[in-house]
C-alpha cells in the first residue's frame, strides 16, 4: 500500500513551549488514523501543520512523496490535496446545500457534467438528496455534517483531514455517524487523518490509534492492541484503565512482560511495561473498574480493601474501596456493599498493567 502522508521528526515550539516534540509517522492510502490524546497534548498543532495553516519549526511533511514543509517553498493548503472538516462544520451559510457541496469542484474546475455525476453520487452516499436545495440554517446539527464530509469528500482529496468533528453533536447522533462515517470512509477508500479526545469514537473509526502525551507519540497500534496492551500509564488511563495504585511495589525477579507486584500484604501478577521507569522497584499498577471482580474470600490473584463507599449507577453499583497501602480504587458490583467491609479485589494478570513508570 502507498503511503499517503508521511511525517518526520515534526518540532513546534510556541514562544519557548515545545508543543510537538519530534513526531514521526506514516498513513498508508486508505487508512483512517485517530490521533487520540488529552487537550493540550498537541493534535490539533499537527494537523494544522499537516493541512499547511501552521509552519513546523523543524523535521518534515510529505505528502504521496512530495515534501511540502519546505520553508522556502511551503505549499499553500489548496495545493496539497487534502481537506478539512472543522468542529463547527463551517458551512457558507449563504449558500444552498447543493451549492455548499459543488463549490469545491467549480473552484477546480471541473467539468459540468462530471461535478453534477460526483455531487449526486456522495448526496446519496450521505442522504443529502431531498435537503438539496436547504440554507445550513435550515438543517439539523446531524444534517450540516453531513454537508460537511460530502463537500469535503467530493473533490476526492489525498487526505482527508477531521478535527474533532463529532464534538458539537447529541451522544445518540455521535454514535450513529461515527460508525457511518466509518462505513463510509472505507467504502469509498479515503485515507483519513483524524483528531479526537474520546477514545470511543477513536475505537469506532480507526484502522490505526496514535496516542499523543505532550507531544509525542506515545503508542500507535490497532485498537484492540492498545485496549489490551496499552504501552504506557497515560495510555491505560485515557482508554479507560482508572485505577491507579501508587503505593505497590515491583517484586524483583521480573521475567519478560510479567511480573509480580506487592499491594499491601498481598503479591498479584501482572503485564509488566517497563517504559522510562527509573530502573527501581517504584511502579505504577493500572486496571478498569469493568475488569476486577469483588470477593469476601480470598480467591486468585487477589489482594485486600476495605470499602469506603457504593454508589448507584443504574445497571449497577460503583464500590470505592482502599488498599491496606492507602491507594483508593473503584470495581462495579450487582448491589450495595456495607462501608468497612473487609474482602478481596481478583483481577486476572493479563487485565492488570503494571509501569516502571519514572511519573508515578
Ligand atoms: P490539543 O489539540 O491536543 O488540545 P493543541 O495543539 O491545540 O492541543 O495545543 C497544544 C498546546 O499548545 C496547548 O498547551 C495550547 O495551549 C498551546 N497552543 C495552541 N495554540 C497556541 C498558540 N497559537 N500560541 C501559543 N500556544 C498555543
Amino acid at each position: 500500500m502507498q503511503t499517503i502522508l508521511e511525517l518526520q521528526n515534526v518540532v513546534k515550539n510556541y514562544g519557548r513551549t515545545p508543543v510537538l516534540g519530534g513526531v514521526s509517522m506514516e498513513v498508508k492510502e486508505g487508512e483512517i488514523i485517530s490521533v487520540l490524546g488529552p487537550s493540550g497534548c498537541g493534535k490539533s498543532t499537527l494537523l494544522r501543520i499537516i493541512a499547511g495553516i501552521l509552519p513546523l519549526d523543524q523535521g518534515l511533511v510529505r505528502i504521496r512523496g512530495r515534501e511540502v514543509s519546505d520553508k522556502r517553498r511551503t505549499l499553500p493548503p489548496e495545493k496539497r490535496g487534502i481537506n478539512m472538516v472543522f468542529q463547527d462544520f463551517a458551512l457558507w451559510p449563504h449558500m444552498k446545500v447543493e451549492d455548499n457541496i459543488t463549490y469545491g469542484l467549480k473552484v477546480g474546475k471541473v467539468d459540468p457534467a462530471e461535478c453534477r455525476k460526483r455531487v449526486e453520487e456522495i448526496a446519496g452516499l450521505l442522504h443529502l438528496d431531498g435537503l438539496m436545495s436547504r440554507y445550513p440554517a435550515e438543517l439539523s446539527g446531524g444534517q450540516q455534517q453531513r454537508v460537511a464530509i460530502a463537500r469535503a469528500l467530493v473533490t476526492k482529496p489525498s487526505i482527508l483531514l477531521l478535527d474533532e468533528p463529532l464534538c458539537n453533536l447529541d451522544v445518540q447522533l455521535r454514535i450513529e455517524m461515527r460508525t457511518e462515517m466509518s462505513y463510509l470512509f472505507h467504502k469509498l477508500k479515503t485515507t483519513v487523518f483524524h483528531v479526537t479526545h474520546d477514545p470511543s469514537e477513536a475505537f469506532a473509526m480507526a484502522d490505526r490509534i496514535i496516542i499523543m502525551n505532550r507531544g509525542r507519540i506515545d503508542q500507535a497500534d490497532k485498537p484492540r492492541t492498545c485496549y489490551l496492551r496499552p504501552g504506557t500509564a497515560l495510555v491505560a488511563g485515557l482508554l479507560g484503565a482508572g485505577n491507579r495504585l501508587k503505593r505497590a511495589v515491583l517484586e524483583s525477579g521480573t521475567v519478560g512482560d510479567t511480573c509480580c507486584v506487592r499491594i499491601g500484604q498481598d503479591i498479584v501478577e501482572g503485564m509488566y511495561f517497563p517504559g522510562e521507569g527509573r530502573g527501581d522497584l517504584s511502579c505504577q499498577v493500572r486496571f478498569r473498574p469493568e475488569d476486577c471482580r469483588w470477593s469476601s474470600v480470598r480467591g486468585e490473584n487477589c489482594f485486600a480493601v476495605t470499602v469506603m463507599m457504593s454508589t448507584f449507577e443504574g445497571g449497577f453499583y460503583r464500590i470505592k474501596t482502599r488498599t491496606m497501602d492507602g491507594d483508593e480504587l473503584c470495581f462495579l458490583h450487582s448491589g450495595p456493599i456495607e462501608e468497612q467491609e473487609s474482602g478481596y479485589i481478583e483481577v486476572e494478570r493479563e487485565k492488570l498493567y503494571v509501569y516502571g513508570s519514572a511519573d508515578c
